[in-house]
């Protein structure tokens, strides 16, 4: 499809520019629209909105792929993809940055770490903003700046009548609420607006012991997350890493326990006391067999996780648990620790608490998250054998927790569509689907609501 001023943005199968629009960072998933396209300004988004309505197509928005796991399977429908043109701009002043959709996180730490500024982002630079932000955002500054939702100041969208709106606490003060947090299917964001925070400095990295020692390690951090100052954010990972070169030799082809994190470290002595209280218990239990935890900037924090930064297919399982103290700590350990047989690459928590347990103010309507920890599994689905096995093994971790599991998921974690997805209550979830129908009375995005009420026809077919 050609229009005045503007390249071909629709393609189908089998033409040029039909790959490129419907790639997904997780090649896990299953996407074949039968129409994708890329949109690179708000008049492509109205072009792509208008070919959909014609052709009687519905609706799929993605920046990356990277959450593609999440959604159901795209069969069929459009696909558009949004690599909106324009820079990343930060207002110092107004300490808000405003990111084109499509843009990748790092170009934003990039923009924003010579301000002496931040915003609430995740472990990964690859990751889209506008998926991760608007489907919660775990961030690595967590405790301090609380979800990645509650930060977005403003949300630029083609709606499905085609209008190109600005939202925020002002104007449409409804379908800003419903944006941060509902689940999507409110139109196509070509750019958001998100509340930067100082960050000159950070104590920043990953140690990773032998996973022998994971059930003391595990305690011992366990313990210290109870009452840890909310200027850190940490995780624990059981890592089953492959023995290949791109993975360092001294945590290749064996399990290790890794304890990551940041320390925000503007005032560095409370900073570094801080980060000696929860590194010198650990270092004490055994010799870390690397150990990559440092003073620097910003921009260090994407580096210490070791995320993937190519396409993978992967697959996994997520849950929001509450204090799990020694007993869910071994069952986390019997479900993903050496010797369990895991298929699992990753397996960790993530501390919350701190800022995440409170409501932000304007809010959106998922404004908190009321759990201890975020268990997040996940593995590498390479063959149906895997698959097989990846799924036997987030039942049986399922199975383990369910005592601590709260029944609530961060929606930005979900890996698998196939898992329980809820993360509004029934009052929550009714007031967003009536803001929806209000911006998109026909059902044009109904198939890119995450999760799907199970009645719903989207028009679209469902393994
Ligand atoms: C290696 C890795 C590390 C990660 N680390 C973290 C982390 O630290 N914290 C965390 O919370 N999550 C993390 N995630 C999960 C990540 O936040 C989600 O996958 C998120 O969806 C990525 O955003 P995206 O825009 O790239 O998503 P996409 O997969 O492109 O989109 C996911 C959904 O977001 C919506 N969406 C995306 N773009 C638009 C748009 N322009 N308009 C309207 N709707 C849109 C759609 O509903 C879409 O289905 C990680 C994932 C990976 C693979």
């Amino acid at each position: 499809m050609t229009f005045a001023g503007s390249d071909s943005i629709v393609a189908h199968p089998g033409e040029p520019g039909f790959v490129a629009a419907a790639a997904v960072f997780n090649s896990f998933a299953v996407v074949e629209p039968a129409a994708a396209a890329t949109v690179r300004t708000p008049e492509h988004v109205r072009a792509a909105i208008r070919y959909a309505r014609e052709h009687g197509l519905g609706l799929r928005v993605i920046s990356t792929g990277h959450g593609a796991g999440a959604a159901r399977p795209v069969l069929g429908g459009m696909l558009i993809r949004t690599t909106m043109d324009g820079e990343v701009t930060v207002d110092p002043r107004r300490r808000v940055v405003r990111v084109p959709a499509g843009t990748p996180w790092h170009q934003v730490v990039d923009a924003t770490e010579p301000h002496g500024l931040a915003a609430a982002h995740g472990s990964s630079g690859t990751t889209g903003v506008v998926g991760y932000a608007l489907r919660g955002g775990l961030s690595v500054y967590g405790r301090m700046a609380g979800l990645a939702a509650n930060g977005v100041r403003a949300v630029e969208l083609v709606t499905a009548d085609g209008e190109h709106r600005r939202v925020d606490a002002d104007h449409d003060p409804e379908l800003f609420w419903a944006l941060r947090g509902g689940g999507g299917g409110f139109g196509v964001v070509t750019a958001i607006e998100l509340a930067l925070f100082p960050v000159t400095r950070v104590i920043t990295g990953a140690a990773y012991w032998p996973g022998s020692l994971a059930d003391r390690l595990l305690e011992a951090w366990l313990a210290w997350a109870k009452d840890a100052p909310v200027t850190v954010t940490t995780s624990v990972r059981v890592m089953n890493l492959p023995d290949v070169p791109d993975v360092p030799r001294e945590i290749a082809g064996r399990t290790t326990f890794a304890v990551d994190g940041v320390v925000h470290a503007d005032q560095l002595d409370p900073a570094r006391r801080n980060a000696e209280d929860l590194l010198g218990p650990l270092r004490a239990i055994g010799e870390p067999v690397l150990d990559t935890w440092q003073e620097g900037d910003p921009s260090e924090v994407l580096r210490a996780h070791m995320d993937p930064s190519e396409p993978l297919p992967f697959l996994g399982d997520h849950m929001l648990l509450d204090e799990m103290g020694p007993v869910g700590a071994a069952q986390f350990l019997e479900a993903a620790g050496e010797g369990s047989g895991t298929p699992l690459v990753a397996a960790g928590l993530r501390q919350l608490g701190g800022a995440y347990a409170h409501p932000a103010e304007p809010g959106g309507v998922l404004d908190r998250v009321a759990a201890s920890y975020s268990y997040a599994g996940s593995g590498l689905a390479f063959s149906p054998d895997a698959v097989a096995a990846l799924r036997e093994h987030c039942a049986k971790t399922r199975r383990l927790l369910a005592p601590w599991d709260s029944g609530r998921v961060v929606p930005s974690f979900v890996e698998d569509f196939q898992q329980p997805q809820a993360h509004l209550n029934a009052a929550q979830a009714a007031e967003v689907d009536r803001v929806r129908a209000m911006v998109d009375p026909d059902g044009l995005f109904r198939a890119d609501i995450s999760p799907l009420p199970p009645e719903s026809d989207t028009g679209q077919e469902v393994p």
